[in-house]
């Protein structure tokens, strides 16, 4: 097995990552909305997901069907019998005080089993990373701290969010550094895009748990790293704090530690419940589910294309070069907008390009993250404003040479802040900015004519020339230079106190 980047054999990463199924209308048991993001809390909610006595879940299929897809394109074993387990333990934002996920301590009955999946880097290098399981589960509530009270005193618990379908994907501790990690996630979100059934930019809708260990020290647990692009970040804190511990000969406890993301550190958190603790059983509510290889073939044919078919179709179809294809499909809203924008501009290396350097470029600089190549919903606002035409329009007026490429830059700028197309903001810049020296003479001369009395004060009196430019200003609409004009009227006045006139 090669690996990738800096990578430190000792150094063991595995991940525990939940995805919500976004794409879902309904929550995994019941047919609350699975849209919960901006509601009054606990409007979002039945007897089912309040964990009334008496009510029964009922299984969300599409739920199965999208959790199927993702453990296949995971290279996933698919067992031909999938168990919900109770997972039994007690906190606020649990309203049965279980949560129906699933468990392998007995038999394989997860969704997925026992996958692989293959890193490439750009450089060609490349690592397997195996999946130890992929699992369906139900999103707990959550509980909401007042701004204005001690948050010693009590929270606010909102069960809008419980029972939403998730999708748990765990990992072997395969990664062995930090830039490993963010490679994969940055490919599963692309999956997840690509198979539509998470959208990863909304906020929540993906998490994950790290466990890093280094050598044969205890394992720590990361909790509560909210966003895929503080994963890299999280890990990379805990690398160095074991290290730095190590080298004083101070031993790793194994503990969790949850994620301070406003510092950007990890920090001692609960001790870890040991696995029996929880007092996993069969959900007697719910029978397994047997799968059919039927079943598992119709889902494969249901499945959209993926990114790696993908970036063999954008090489061979398009010509792209292999990277230029990788990094468009390694974020789909890209790849998306690279094939609509060829639509209006037949060359699709020149639009490829474009979208990967300069529009890349710009969307990094403006993400608050650092730029890590995952999506923001800060960039999906600046990509809703950037239609097709307006790429393919920028694309072509630089090939056309009306317009050189840091021009383009700024124009891309103007169209994020107008909407404005691309060949009208380069007329409009045209016809505002009168800046050529020649044109605006005639008119400065005209106005030294007509003025002669506030031209001779101005060559005692600076104030004179603001009123000179003013006019200039008025005569040509607003469109002169204003710049350009008063170093043309301090020309005159020094040309003429020179020559003593
Ligand atoms: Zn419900
Ligand atoms: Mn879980």
């Amino acid at each position: 097995m090669t690996s990738i980047g800096n990578s430190d054999a000792r150094v063991r990463i595995g991940l525990e990552i939940h995805c919500q199924l976004t794409a879902l209308r309904s929550k995994l048991f019941c047919t609350c909305p699975a849209d919960y993001r901006g509601k009054e809390p606990n409007t979002n909610v039945c007897p089912v997901c309040l964990g009334m006595p008496g009510t029964l879940p009922l299984l969300n299929r599409r739920a199965i069907e999208y959790a199927m897809m993702l453990a296949l394109v995971l290279n996933c074993k698919i067992p031909s019998r999938i168990t919900f387990y109770r997972k039994n333990y007690f906190y606020p934002d649990l309203p049965k005080n279980f949560q129906i996920t699933q468990y392998n301590a007995y038999e394989q009955a997860s969704v997925g089993v026992d996958g692989v999946v293959e890193l490439d880097d750009l450089d060609g290098s490349s690592k397997t990373i195996r999946i130890r399981r992929l699992q369906l589960e139900e999103d707990p509530g959550r509980l909401a701290y007042d701004g204005s009270i001690d948050r010693s005193n009590y929270a606010l618990v909102d069960y809008n969010r419980a029972g939403v379908a998730l999708v748990e994907i765990v990992s072997e501790p395969d990664f062995n550094a930090p830039n490993e990690v963010r490679l994969f996630l940055n490919r599963l979100a692309s999956i997840l895009e690509h198979l539509g059934i998470c959208n990863p930019a909304l906020e929540g809708a993906v998490r994950c748990d790290a466990n890093v260990s280094i050598g044969e020290q205890a394992r720590v647990e990361i909790k509560n790293i909210n966003s895929f692009k503080d994963v890299e970040r999280a890990v990379t804190f805990e690398i160095t704090r074991q290290r730095s511990l190590a080298a004083r000969g101070i031993e790793i406890r194994g503990e969790t530690r949850h994620w301070d993301d406003a510092r950007r550190i990890t920090v001692q958190a609960r001790a870890k419940e040991e696995e029996e603790d929880y007092r996993y059983f069969p959900e007697p509510d719910i029978p397994s589910i047997v799968i059919s290889s039927k079943d598992v073939e119709a889902i494969k044919a249901s499945m959209p294309e993926l990114p790696h078919a993908r970036v063999e179709r954008f090489v061979n179809v398009y010509s792209l070069s292999r990277d230029t294809a990788k990094i468009l499909v390694g974020e789909k809203h890209l790849a998306d907008l690279f094939e609509a924008s060829i639509k209006y501009y037949d060359n699709a290396r020149s639009v490829a390009n474009w979208i990967v350097t300069d529009l890349k470029g710009y969307l990094e600089r403006y993400d608050d993250g650092g730029g890590d190549g995952s999506s923001s919903s800060s960039n999906s606002v600046i990509l809703a404003k950037v239609t097709p035409k307006h790429i393919a329009e920028l694309a072509m007026l630089v090939d056309s040479g009306k317009i050189n490429r840091a021009t383009a830059r700024q124009i891309l700028q103007r169209v994020i802040a107008t909407g404005m197309l691309p060949s009208a903001i380069v007329q409009s810049i045209n016809v505002d900015m009168l800046s050529n020296k020649d044109e605006l003479a005639s008119i400065v001369d005209k106005v030294i004519e007509e003025e002669r009395k506030a031209f001779m004060d101005a060559l005692s009196n600076e104030k004179a020339l603001n009123y000179l430019l003013g006019k200039v200003m008025r005569y040509s609409n607003g469109r002169a230079d204003p710049k350009l004009v008063l170093s043309m009227l301090k020309e005159r006045v020094i040309g003429t106190s020179k020559t003593g006139q």
